[in-house]
């Protein structure tokens, strides 16, 4: 049977992808028919993945990279080439947060976030597309690039500013991307989920601030990863050609 979304035939490069969304969103593209790099710094748990997909008939290359370091992201691009042949599809989906107030937050730790949640993506965004470019995205028109932001993007929060202006950076980054390659058959899109469990949050959630939180959503729950699942295969998949430069917020309600 067909599927909705069949991403055979495509190559993503998924960055964080050694755990939580990351690692959900290669499992889910490997499923889809992708041939899925994988790419993060805990090398030992991409290789983990990469097995678990290899063996149940999937396609997968764990790759060592570091989004902050450009010598890193253009050798993750030679490695996916070299290996499974050019990437069409990338997901700039590696974060980190240092949470707190503003006023007790060190500038290394404000510099560290910029670097992960914007410099990051503007690296591998760009360095995606050049390889595209150069694959002949413009007559393929198969380009896709999806990040990762988040509604703190929108959002006012008591802390977490530096990751909440992070988050706000890419989401015009992504524009401005969407915008310089839109003749070059290259999509760009945001998705922005809300809170959902994962090695960001730690144990938050089990907490008394994190129930407290909790509560305070209007659903009184967190969001399920599983529902960006659907989001994140249209965008990647040949059917959402006509969609660039949009920015969808898919948080359970939560930023009512
Ligand atoms: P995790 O902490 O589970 O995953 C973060 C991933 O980013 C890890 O795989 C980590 O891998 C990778 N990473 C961090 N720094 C780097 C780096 N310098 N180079 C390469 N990879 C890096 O958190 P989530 O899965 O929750 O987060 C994924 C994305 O989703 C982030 O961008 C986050 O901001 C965003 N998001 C998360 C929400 C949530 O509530 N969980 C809500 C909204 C957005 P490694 O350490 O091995 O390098």
């Amino acid at each position: 049977m067909e599927t909705l979304f069949n991403l055979a035939g495509r190559t993503a490069l998924i960055t964080g992808a050694s755990s939580g969304l990351g690692e959900r969103f290669a499992l889910l593209y490997a499923k889809a028919g992708a041939r899925v790099v994988l790419g993060a710094r805990r090398v030992d748990r991409l290789d983990g993945l990469a097995a678990r997909i290899n063996s149940s008939g999937g396609e997968a290359l764990a790759v060592p990279l570091d989004v902050t370091d450009e010598k890193s992201v253009v050798a993750a691009f030679d490695v996916a080439e070299k290996s499974l042949g050019g990437v069409d599809t990338v997901v700039a989906n590696a974060g980190i947060v240092v949470g707190g107030r503003s006023t007790d937050i060190a500038a290394s730790d404000v510099r560290g976030v910029f670097d992960t949640n914007s410099l990051g993506v503007y690296l591998i965004a760009r360095e995606g597309a050049r390889r595209m470019i150069s694959q002949g995205s413009r007559e393929k028109q198969n380009g896709r690039i999806i990040i990762i932001g988040s509604i703190t993007a929108v959002m006012t929060n008591q802390g977490d500013a530096a990751y909440a202006a992070s988050k706000a950076a890419v989401a015009h980054l992504s524009r401005q991307f969407a915008r310089e390659w839109v003749r070059q058959g290259i999509n760009v899109n945001v998705v922005q989920p809300g809170y959902i469990a994962t090695e960001l949050s730690g144990d938050r959630y089990s907490t008394d601030e994190g129930h407290t939180q909790i509560a305070g959503f209007h659903r009184r729950r967190l969001q399920d990863a599983a529902s960006l699942d659907d989001m994140m295969l249209y965008l990647a998949s040949d059917r959402s050609g006509s969609v660039t430069g949009a920015t969808f917020t898919i948080d359970d309600g939560q930023s009512l």
